[in-house]
């Protein structure tokens, strides 16, 4: 690909990026305005997934009339409240004085997937929507005591979900937004079972772990009676005491969270209502039953209507693994593309001529 090619692209989708933000902000107010915005900090990106950080407004118009004039490729809001969101540094410099809470979702390839960590298909996509079931289901709603109308759940744009915890409660809700780092450490890692001591098993990791030993026919009363399991792990055959061991580990692995988004101060995260700069598809939020019904599908719900009807004749230069985007099929032997489409390529530095 000529330079010529690429700043054509480039302009090309500079211009939808606009278009999109256009519509988003004036037709639908679908983009967040961060609440208490003039204490968020706001990043964005353009050549890079992060180009710059520390901006801060003081009202809704000027944030707005930004992002318009912008339109970024990648769009973010702190999830941490500060008295000083533009100063550069850390924690401490900024003033963070409260701090939402969410997880970052981000499933990898399956095995049923066919092609590299750098796509996304049907089936990862699935299994990131089966992780925010599990983390809701197994764990925020048994074990925390929310249900689903203190979730927010929202398509990341690419291969994964944000789960942010926003309890009805306002004292919960307060109460959990005033957690140190320390104390969010200590939640991600009791949902990822890593502070879990076999010796003193007492909390619901014990039920949990019960169910799928029930589940794989071995016997539980000795388990339930106790709280050192260690000591009865190791005291049964070595088959068993493998499968038992093996059942933990994979109990332990079912959820791919993004540690670092519970654990930094400083974190940002995508803002709902922007396009991902990889894909084009929209940072979405999802009611917790469309996602848990099947009704939403990220590649027909997440895809940006307009930018699919606008078309495009182009020659793409190299092999791509296939992409479904609202039921249509597309790859290298593509010839007449939609924007949608297009946005990804662009997205995954695919080399490509529009002609
Ligand atoms: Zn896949």
């Amino acid at each position: 690909m000529d330079d010529n090619s690429k700043n054509c692209i480039f302009n090309e989708v500079s211009t939808l990026y606009h278009e999109y933000y256009d519509y988003a902000i004036k037709k639908r107010k679908w983009l967040e305005v961060p609440k208490d915005l003039e204490h968020r900090e706001i990043g964005y990106g353009m050549l890079k997934k992060v180009d710059n950080r520390n901006i801060s407004f003081t009202n809704e118009i000027d944030y707005l009339s930004w992002v318009l004039k912008e339109a970024p490729f990648h769009l973010y809001k702190s999830l941490s409240y500060m008295e000083h969101p533009s100063l550069i540094g850390g924690a401490t410099k900024k003033g963070i004085f409260k701090r939402e809470i969410a997880f970052d979702i981000d499933t990898h390839k399956t095995k049923y997937c066919s092609h590299d960590d750098s796509w996304i298909c049907e089936e990862c996509l699935n299994e990131a929507k089966n992780q925010v079931l599990i983390l809701s289901e197994d764990f925020l709603f048994p074990d925390f005591g929310l249900t689903k109308n203190d979730l927010k759940i929202v398509f990341t744009g690419n291969r994964g979900y944000h789960v942010y915890l926003e309890p009805e409660d306002e004292s919960i809700k307060n109460r959990i937004e005033s957690w140190g780092k320390d104390e969010r450490r200590y939640f991600i890692e009791y949902i990822l079972g890593k502070n879990m001591n076999l010796r003193i098993m007492g909390n619901r990791w014990k039920i949990r772990l019960l169910k799928e030993f029930e589940k794989n026919k071995i016997g539980i009363k000795k388990f339930e009676k106790t709280a050192d399991w260690k000591t009865e792990i190791d005291t049964r055959k070595d088959d068993i005491r493998k499968k038992i061991y093996e059942i933990i580990h994979n109990m332990k692995s079912r959820l791919e969270l993004d540690e670092k988004v519970m654990d930094d101060d400083i974190r940002l995260l995508r803002t709902i209502g922007s396009l991902h700069g990889y894909t084009g598809l929209m940072v979405k939020e999802i009611a917790y039953d469309s996602l848990k019904n099947g009704q939403f599908d990220p590649l027909n719900h997440a895809v940006f209507s307009k930018f699919h009807k606008k078309r495009y004749s182009v020659k793409i230069n190299q092999e791509v693994f296939q992409l479904t985007l609202k039921g249509e099929i597309f790859d290298h032997e593509s010839k007449e593309i939609p924007a949608s489409y297009l946005l990804f390529l662009f997205g995954h530095g695919i080399d490509f001529e529009i002609l």
